[in-house]
């Protein structure tokens, strides 16, 4: 293996041990960028000059000299954040996200911005305005989305680790597709501030990483209180490798029966099953439980999250920043004529949807009967918590699709199923290879917990990748 396959805490002790130079660690992420990145298109923008020059500083902190990557809609001062949109195509930040200034407050070093499905809307990558990113397993078939791009970097070993973002699934859904551990932490936990929002009652900055250790790593410089999000709690700085302990005894696994008994691919419901087995092994107590609403979960995502897009989205007028249309008579048609040919395909469809959600004639019937159901749902699974530490499921239905093959936005839609109720709820969960499927390609199971229950979520993911010992897998990409 080569420096840019190993994960954060390999590389931290090469450093530490001054066996390797941070100079060392880039040139091996640089040198895999140049043979893989053409195939796997997992950047939007390479910083790698940016890189080179601040590893010429002397670098401190829990990330010193450690190369990442993050989604392209997290801002960054000075390089241009896209959301892989048109419409942003040359918009540069006059400031860092909070994340941002954390992972540089550490020492990280980062290496550019990944590709992304429009705004975060979609499950391939293949929704972005510039390129489609393929997956590094096998590169007929998508990284998952929206945060494909982050994921892809990491499988290919284009950057150590990565943040993605996550409303519906981005961030679990596209680590399950390239065989990674994603986490989606707690609603409030993470700043949203410098994050273009998608859909912020459902938005959450997480790690996209190569082990359960490296996202306890990254979770502990990215969480906690910031002032400049009204939306971010109040909490105590919490040490999350803490939790890196091999120990499932007497911890109380739910299943929820809605899920097990739906059709989809047996090779993945075989594959989690499999794995919940063997945690048994271990001691923990598995039990199904039934969750009602949770049936709805796709249909109040979209309903909430296009509505809160369709806001988000109004500011994109072609007045203050980004693209405005060169075609226009007067002002009215300058907005028409600037989001007609800035936004892409799927962005029109829902900001479409989401306003016909949040008109007057609609509001009653969709929006407040999808928020009723929210708190219903976020009341039953509330419930589940109080006679168990967690619940597991599937984190896709399917494994890494071939890009194409789904064309219906409805059947991409409920493709969201599983990873849909943990932004609905605000609670955190994880995602894990379990296994592989026949044609190789990688299988995520998905560790839900209550709020502020990331501990509890880490100790039982980090139990059974010790129990699977499926890490040192990378996929095998032909190197030119
Ligand atoms: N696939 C979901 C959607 O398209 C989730 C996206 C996300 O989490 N950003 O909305």
């Amino acid at each position: 293996m080569e420096l840019c396959d190993l994960t954060i805490h390999e590389l931290r002790e090469k450093l530490e041990n001054k066996e390797v130079t941070a100079a060392d660690v880039l040139d091996s992420f640089l040198r895999r960028i140049e043979a893989v990145e053409e195939k796997v298109k997992a950047y939007v923008t390479i910083t790698a000059d940016e890189a080179r020059e601040r590893i010429s500083s002397d670098l401190q902190g829990s990330l010193a000299g450690i190369p990442l990557a993050l989604k392209d809609n997290i801002s960054t001062e000075g390089i241009r954040t896209t959301c892989s949109s048109k419409m942003l195509e040359n918009y540069i930040p006059p400031y860092n996200a909070t994340v941002v200034e954390k992972l540089n407050e550490e020492g990280a070093v980062i290496l550019g911005k990944t590709n992304l499905d429009e705004f975060a809307m979609g499950g391939t990558t293949g929704f972005s305005a510039f390129h489609e990113t393929r997956n590094p397993w096998n590169l007929e078939h998508v990284p998952g989305g929206s945060s494909g791009g982050s994921a892809a970097a990491v499988a290919a070993g284009e950057a150590a680790a990565a943040l993605g973002t996550d409303t519906g699934g981005s961030i679990r859904q596209p680590a399950a597709f390239c065989g990674l551990v994603g986490l989606k932490p707690t609603y409030g936990t993470v700043s949203r501030y410098g994050l273009l929002a998608y859909a912020n009652s459902l938005d959450q900055i997480g790690p996209i990483t190569r082990d359960v250790e490296d996202a306890a790593l990254l979770l502990n410089v990215i969480t906690g209180h910031d002032p400049k999000d009204s939306t971010s709690v109040q909490m105590e700085q919490a040490d999350y490798t803490a939790f890196l302990k091999e120990d499932l005894a007497g911890m109380r696994i739910a299943l929820p029966k809605e899920y097990y008994e739906l059709d989809y691919n047996p090779e993945v419901k075989e594959s989690v099953l499999a794995a919940v087995k063997k945690m048994e092994a271990e001691g923990a107590v598995v039990e199904e439980v039934s969750i009602p609403s949770i049936e709805h979960s796709v249909a109040v995502y979209y309903i909430l999250a296009t509505g809160e897009a369709s806001s988000n989205l109004a500011c994109y007028d072609g007045v203050r920043f980004g693209y405005r249309s060169k075609t226009a008579g007067n002002v009215a048609e300058m907005f028409r004529n600037t989001r007609s040919e800035a936004f892409g395909e799927e962005v029109k469809r829902r900001i479409l949807f989401g306003t016909y959600i949040l008109s007057a004639e609609a509001y009653e019937d969709y929006y407040v009967k999808a928020q009723k159901v929210r708190t219903l749902l976020i009341k039953e699974i509330e419930d589940v918590f109080k006679n168990y530490d967690l619940i597991v499921t599937p984190t896709t239905p399917e494994t890494a699709f071939k890009a194409g093959a789904i064309t219906d936005p409805l059947e991409s839609y409920k493709m969201d199923a599983f990873t849909v109720p943990v932004n609905l709820a605000g609670i955190p969960a994880i995602t894990i290879p379990c296994g592989f499927s026949s044609a190789n390609l990688p299988i995520g199971i998905q560790i839900m917990g209550p709020r502020f229950g990331e501990g509890k979520l880490i100790q039982a993911a980090y139990s059974l990748e010790k129990i699977l010992q499926l890490g040192n897998k990378r996929p095998e990409l032909e190197v030119r």
